[in-house]
C-alpha cells in the first residue's frame, strides 16, 4: 500500500498517496485543474501547459498532469499569474483555430470552448498565418478535420498506448505539424481498427463520429449508462438518446470494467436499434420460399415439429445448437441443457469462439 501524504492545494489540506500527481489528488478531493492534452486512460504527457500551477518553494510552475505529491507540499492552481498563461495558451490555441462553434460538431462537448468561456477569451490577439487543410471524409465512420486540430497528441497516444495500432504520427515540424496515418493514406487503407478511441479522446472538434453527425447537441440529448451486449467483457456505455432514439455511444472514464475504452461493436454497433430492417417479430419461410410473419406460439411449435422430425428421422446427431454471446450466462446455461437432455446431443457452440 502506497504510503500516505498531506498535502494542501488552494488552502484546502488533502490527502494522497506516494506517486500520484498533484491533478490526481486535486481531482479526488474534488479541485478542478484545466487540461487539455491529458486523458486518465494514457500516460501523462505535459504539452499543453494548461495545468501548470504554482507549488511552494519551487523556482518555475510545475505542470499539474506530471508532477508527484511530496509530504506537505502546498500547491496554487489560480491566481493572477497563473490565469494569465492560462489565458495566452488559449488564445495561442485560438490564433489558428477556425471558431466556427456554430456548426461545429464538437460544441457543447469541446475542452477548448469551455476555456475559452472559464477564462473569457473572446478571441485571440495573436494576428498571423493560418492554415486551411481538407476536411478528410475517406471512410464511413470517422471524420478528420485538421483545421481544428490543437496537437495535443491524445489521439497519437491513445491508438499507440491503448489500441496498439499506432496509426497515427506527427508529421513536419513546428508551424506546419499535423497529425497523419502512414503516407498520409486514408484511414481504411491504414492498420486502422475503427474502434473510435481516437474519437472518444479528441478534446476538440478534429476527430468526430460520422454517425452522429447533425444529430443533436449534448444538451438536447438524454444520457442512459448501460452494458454493451455484444460480447462478455461487459463494457460500460452510455447511450445518448433524442426522442427515444440513439444517436451516439460513448464510455464514462471513470466507470466499468472498461474506464472510457470500446471496441468498434460497442461504439459503432448500435445503428440496428433503430434500423426499419430489424427483425421485430418470428418469421416463417412457406414451401413457396418466402418469409411470412407469424405469432411466437405458431413459430415455437412449427421449431418443435420440424426438431422432433429431423430427430425422428436421422437421430440426435443431426441436429446442432449454437448459442448467443448476447444472451445471459443463465440463458447459455439453459440452451445447452435443452440440447443435451430434450434433444439428446452433445453439437452446442457457442458464437464467442467464432
Ligand atoms: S479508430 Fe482506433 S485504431 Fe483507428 S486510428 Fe482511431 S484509435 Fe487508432
Ligand atoms: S486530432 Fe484531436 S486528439 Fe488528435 S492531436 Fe488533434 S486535437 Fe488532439
Ligand atoms: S465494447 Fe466491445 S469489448 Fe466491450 S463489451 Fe462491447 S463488444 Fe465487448
Amino acid at each position: 500500500m502506497p504510503e500516505e501524504l498531506r498535502v494542501t492545494i488552494d488552502g484546502k489540506r488533502c490527502s494522497g498517496r506516494r506517486g500520484q500527481t498533484i491533478l490526481e489528488v486535486a481531482e479526488e478531493n474534488g479541485i478542478w485543474i484545466p487540461t487539455l492534452c491529458y486523458d486518465p486512460r494514457m500516460a501523462p504527457y505535459g504539452a499543453c501547459r494548461l495545468c501548470l500551477v504554482e507549488v511552494e518553494g519551487a523556482r518555475a510552475l510545475m505542470p499539474a498532469c506530471h508532477a508527484e505529491i511530496t509530504p506537505d507540499m502546498v500547491v496554487r492552481t489560480e491566481n493572477k499569474r497563473i490565469n494569465s498563461i492560462r489565458r495566452t495558451v488559449i488564445e495561442l490555441l485560438l490564433s489558428d483555430h477556425p471558431v466556427d462553434c456554430m456548426t461545429c460538431e464538437s460544441a457543447g462537448s469541446c475542452r477548448l470552448q469551455d476555456l475559452a468561456y472559464n477564462y473569457g477569451v473572446k478571441e485571440s490577439s495573436f494576428k498571423g498565418e493560418t492554415h486551411s487543410y481538407h476536411l478528410l471524409d475517406d471512410n464511413p465512420l470517422i471524420e478528420r478535420d485538421l483545421d481544428k486540430c490543437i496537437l495535443c497528441g491524445r489521439c497519437v497516444r491513445i491508438c499507440e498506448e491503448v489500441v496498439g495500432a499506432g496509426v497515427y504520427g506527427f508529421v513536419a515540424r513546428g508551424f506546419d505539424s499535423i497529425v497523419s496515418t502512414p503516407y498520409d493514406h486514408p484511414l481504411e487503407e491504414s492498420p486502422c481498427l475503427f474502434c473510435g478511441q481516437c474519437v472518444s479522446t479528441c478534446p476538440v472538434g478534429a476527430l468526430t463520429s460520422k454517425l452522429s453527425k447533425g444529430k443533436g447537441r449534448p444538451w438536447e440529448l438524454k444520457q442512459t449508462d448501460t452494458v454493451c451486449p455484444y460480447c462478455g467483457v461487459g463494457c460500460t456505455l452510455t447511450l445518448w438518446t433524442r426522442d427515444n432514439e440513439v444517436v451516439n455511444v460513448t464510455a464514462p472514464v471513470d466507470k466499468g470494467v472498461n474506464r472510457g475504452n470500446l471496441c468498434i461493436k460497442g461504439r459503432f454497433g448500435w445503428q440496428y436499434i433503430s434500423s426499419s430492417e430489424r427483425l421485430k417479430y418470428p418469421m416463417i419461410r412457406g414451401k413457396d420460399g418466402k418469409l411470412r410473419k407469424a405469432t411466437w406460439e405458431k413459430a415455437i411449435s412449427t421449431v418443435a415439429e420440424r426438431l422432433t422430425e429431423i430427430v425422428k428421422e436421422n437421430g440426435p446427431d443431426a441436429v446442432c445448437g449454437l448459442a448467443s454471446a448476447r444472451c445471459t450466462n443463465e440463458e447459455n446455461y439453459l440452451f445447452q441443457k435443452f440440447m443435451r437432455a430434450v434433444v439428446g446431443t452433445n453439437n452446442v457452440d457457442h458464437c464467442a469462439r467464432l
